[in-house]
């Protein structure tokens, strides 16, 4: 069996950090010597400093034990994937400079790193040109796509399906932009033909195309989308913030595979590399088809960007300050595994997908479980059979509880009772939505540990139903 991913980088790679921060060092070798903090009282005393950081750190390790083991492969439940060890190595390299991507005076080279990275982001979805930047995550970078949705056509309704995030109608309340939700199908995409009626009566100005929904990976028809497009004109906005990677996969099914086909076709486009790019948390990115979209973010700061007449992120972001080292440890990830269709990130991304759908295949055929469509990335969402939906409801809050305490941890999600088809059909149907269970399988090992994932949940099925 693979071994589960480590925590943190090995102690050769920490011994390649300090290489690193050596060699960074050497670019400042002329200036003369002025020690750290030798200004601070503490600087007289380093030992005393240093034995005092290791007691707090140390606490600081104590306290962090209070965690789901997020790293380990038995980890399959919410959306959470190790950073990659270069890219926690690049941070913690470019933290040591600490640049600031707001303006080029506060971080010059992280943010030409920046402007790499994104407009490798940019290619992977078809892009030649785009304005883009990286952003805190991915309700910021919907923040700013829909903004410039309202700025185009102030005061139009911004629509999204019932399955999109939450943060698409508070976003729109923040904005003063209407917002309506549209049902959808089984599967948990965007139904068409209620976007159409909606549509008819008018006042539409973007639609938001969910590229992987949060609860169940589900993809919405985009084809379907750009189509009314045509037809009734409006901007389409992809949320693909867990999604997005998925457009370099080889082995989703038709209709999603089709819609990432058209990806390129949309007005803006968010995705988050701290969800599947394996970056720590921090790491959002907004792009935009039509550059001159900008226009929009122009200001008149009276301090910043005297350094050059070259472009600063700043003025084509809402947030001003932002880590220079988040766009270093991207660039490096990317620079280590280039986005590029079977090459070893994507690998890992069609192992996770098949890992979602052997789990959905094992689930669909024992009798203690009850499964939706099948996975369209890589999440699995099922329920437990049982004679009422409130019934199996309970069931699954405790196979939540028992398999935790055999160390899986999986997540729960309220659905719709229409995802489970058929055998919601055999069930009292006593409530509209049931809380079935919900695995994220987004570490490739997940493909390998996925026996003893079943095993396990199996024991904890059992021990839930008094077994
Ligand atoms: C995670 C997610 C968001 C929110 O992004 P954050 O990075 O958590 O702010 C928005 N939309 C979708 C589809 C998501 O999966």
């Amino acid at each position: 069996m693979m071994r589960p991913m480590s925590l943190t980088p090995t102690p050769d790679q920490l011994a390649l950090l300090q290489h690193a921060l050596d060699r960074l060092r050497e670019g400042f070798a002329p200036l003369p010597d002025a020690p750290a903090n030798s200004a601070r009282p503490e600087a007289a005393a380093p030992a005393r400093l240093d034995a005092q950081i290791q007691t707090v750190l140390l606490e600081a390790a104590a306290r962090l034990q209070d965690n789901f083991p997020y790293h380990h492969p038995l980890y399959a439940g919410q959306m959470l994937k190790p950073p990659h060890p270069v890219a926690q190595l690049a941070y913690a390299l470019a933290m040591s400079v600490n640049p600031n991507n707001h303006a080029l005076d506060g971080g010059r080279a992280s943010s030409a790193m920046e402007k790499e990275a994104v407009a490798q982001l940019a290619t992977m979805f078809g892009w030649r040109e785009h304005l883009g930047h990286l952003t805190g995550g991915g309700t910021m970078a919907n923040l700013e796509a829909l903004w410039i949705a309202g700025q185009l056509a102030p005061g139009a309704t911004v629509v999204a399906s019932s399955q999109a995030h939450y943060t698409h109608a508070r976003i729109s309340a923040v904005l003063g932009l209407p917002f309506e939700s549209v049902p959808c199908d089984g599967y948990g995409r965007m139904d068409a033909g209620a976007l159409e009626r909606r549509l008819a009566k008018g006042g539409v100005g973007c639609v938001v195309a969910t590229m992987g929904a949060t609860a169940t990976g589900a993809v919405d028809p985009l084809g379907a989308i750009l189509d009314l497009r045509a037809k009734h004109g409006f901007r389409v906005h992809a949320d693909a913030a867990y999604g997005g990677y998925h457009v370099l996969a080889g082995n989703l099914a038709r209709p999603a595979a089709a819609a990432f086909g058209r990806i390129a076709e949309v007005d803006s486009i968010v995705v988050d590399p701290h969800k599947h790019g394996l970056q720590p948390y921090g790491c959002g990115c907004v792009l935009h088809r039509d550059p001159s979209v900008g226009r929009f973010y122009r200001h008149d700061s009276p301090y910043t960007y005297f350094s050059s007449a070259e472009l600063h992120l700043g003025e084509i972001s809402l947030e001003c300050s932002r880590p220079g080292a988040a766009a270093v440890a991207l660039w490096a990830t990317q620079r280590l595994l280039p986005l590029e269709r079977g090459g070893e990130f994507v690998r890992g991304l069609e192992a996770s997908r098949e890992a979602a759908l052997e789990l959905h295949a094992t689930l669909a055929a024992d009798p203690r479980y009850m499964v939706a469509m099948a996975p369209e990335l890589d999440i699995v969402v099922w329920g437990m059979r049982a004679p009422s939906v409130s019934e199996s409801s309970v069931l699954a809050r405790r196979v939540f509880e028992e398999a935790a305490k055999r160390d899986l941890h999986l997540a729960l999600a309220e659905v719709p009772i229409g995802f489970f088809g058929g055998a919601i059909a055999l069930m009292h149907a006593n409530q509209p939505t049931v809380t079935a269970l919900r695995s994220a399988l987004m570490k490739p090992e997940h493909r390998e540990w996925l026996g003893e994932i079943v095993a396990r949940l199996g024991e904890a099925a059992d021990a839930a139903r008094g077994e």
